[in-house]
């Protein structure tokens, strides 16, 4: 089944956004097994729209269109796909109760005369359940073609896509397709590729797709099957057999959990409580872990310690260890690590110094050189990196290897 991606919106014409949109709902037609030859972004323009849908219906069996589903005259995506379809529009009461509930729930309680007009739908679409703004997603069959709208905020489309458009598109699918991911960090892409080369060469099904990301690596094995049952019967033994390859080298094997979500759930699982002393990561760390509901059960501090006065003032890193070895070095990783205990008495501090550059830099101690240090049960662990790339890569690849780090002790001195 070919599947074909319409985002509409003058905003990304116009480089205002980023078609963040477009790389998700591709991500996910792949993981479908779906096939996706074109990806259009169109303005907010009746007759363009028009043209791009018909064409998109010429070539494609289903046609995903995303934003301008809003309450505003400019939003005009669901009128000229029900134009182009032949579907007159009708009142949904259904839409029409949950618009009500919603507004009763939120901040606004009057509703805007202009939100009436999201509780119309194409006679005979089917209403996808938005459970996070007031635009439903609405499926349009007809002629074994298949139109399908999403609101274009990601956060009102990416639940809506997962809950309810996934499950549809498989429906359309003689056999299902199932995926699950395995998340690696600590391990490069091409090692990662080499010691499943024999796995990915005898593939048929599941197969294994591999996605390098900053500092990690993830794999995607996907079945295809009657159902989920026997899907998730053909990926068990790829887990297990990547699980006996790569062992701690794994952080996650659940799609949504991210590196600061598996490691505050670790810390969360000893009972331990974290402190950050950060340089050049600048808060970075702290922000990542931050990113985790709930951790504020185990987070207990982050010092953002740029100048050595700082570091000596809120960390008591020795004076003369600055001057002996400098601010990036292991001496002062350790003693930032020591002082973050001492000031904040956590069970754990992490601790990162570097040069971010694109200054700073010389020929002993380059751009990219990081240090980070774990103290925990009275040890401290350093690891040293020289990371490739810009300020932004080094300080991003210096927090995945932080938190990797922590992971790692917290797995060594506990488990
Ligand atoms: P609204 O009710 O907010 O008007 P809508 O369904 O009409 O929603 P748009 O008006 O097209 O959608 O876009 C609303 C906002 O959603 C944009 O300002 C932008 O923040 C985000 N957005 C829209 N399209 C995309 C996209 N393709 N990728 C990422 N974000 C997007
Ligand atoms: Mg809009």
């Amino acid at each position: 089944m070919v599947v074909e991606l319409v985002s509409v919106g003058t905003e990304l014409l116009l480089g205002n956004i980023v078609n963040t949109n477009a790389s998700f709902l591709a991500e996910k037609c792949a993981a479908l097994g779906l096939a996706c030859y074109y990806q259009t972004v169109v303005g907010d323009n009746e007759e363009r729209l028009i043209d791009t849908l018909k064409l998109a219906l010429s070539r494609s069996d289903v046609v995903i269109l995303c934003g301008g589903l809003g309450p505003t005259p400019d939003d005009l995506t669901k009128e000229t796909a029900a134009k182009v379809m032949q579907m007159p529009l009708v009142e949904d009461i259904y839409t029409k109760k949950r618009i009500e509930e919603y507004f009763k729930n939120s901040q606004w309680k009057v509703i805007p005369d202009n939100n009436w007009k999201q509780a119309f739908v194409p006679k005979g679409a089917k209403v996808v359940d938005n459970n996070n703004g007031t635009a439903p997603g609405i499926i349009m069959e007809k002629n074994e073609k298949v139109v399908i709208l999403l609101p274009g905020p990601p956060n009102e489309l990416i639940p809506m896509f997962n809950q309810g458009i996934a499950p549809y598109l498989n429906s359309l699918q003689p056999e299902i397709i199932y995926s699950k991911m395995v998340k690696l960090v600590g391990i490069g892409e091409s090692q990662v590729a080499d010691e499943i080369s024999d796995l990915i060469e005898n593939q048929s099904n599941p197969t294994i797709a591999t996605y390098a990301k900053t500092g990690e690596v993830h794999l995607r094995i996907t079945a295809k099957a009657k159902d989920e049952e026997s899907a998730k019967k053909l990926i068990k033994p790829m887990v297990k057999e990547l699980k006996q390859r790569f062992g701690v080298n794994i952080y996650s094997t659940k799609e949504e959990e991210t590196l600061e979500a598996a490691t505050v759930a670790l810390l969360q699982k000893y009972n331990l409580s974290l402190t950050t002393a950060e340089s050049c990561t600048g808060g970075l760390l702290s922000g990542r872990l931050v990113n985790v509901p709930g951790v504020s059960k185990v987070l207990k501090q982050g010092f953002i310690t740029y100048s050595d006065k700082a570091k000596r003032k809120l960390l008591d890193v020795n004076k003369s260890t600055l001057k002996m070895y400098g601010a990036v070095s292991e001496e002062t990783v350790k003693e930032m690590a020591k002082g973050g205990i001492f000031a904040t008495d956590s069970d754990i501090c992490l601790a990162v110094t570097g040069i971010a550059g694109p200054d700073g830099g010389t020929a002993e101690k380059p751009v990219g050189l990081v240090y980070i240090g774990c103290y925990i049960k009275d040890k401290i662990f350093v690891k040293k990196y020289e990371f490739k790339g810009n300020r932004e890569k080094i300080r991003e690849y210096a927090v995945v290897r932080a938190l990797d780090l922590l992971r790692r002790c917290i797995l060594e001195q506990y488990s």
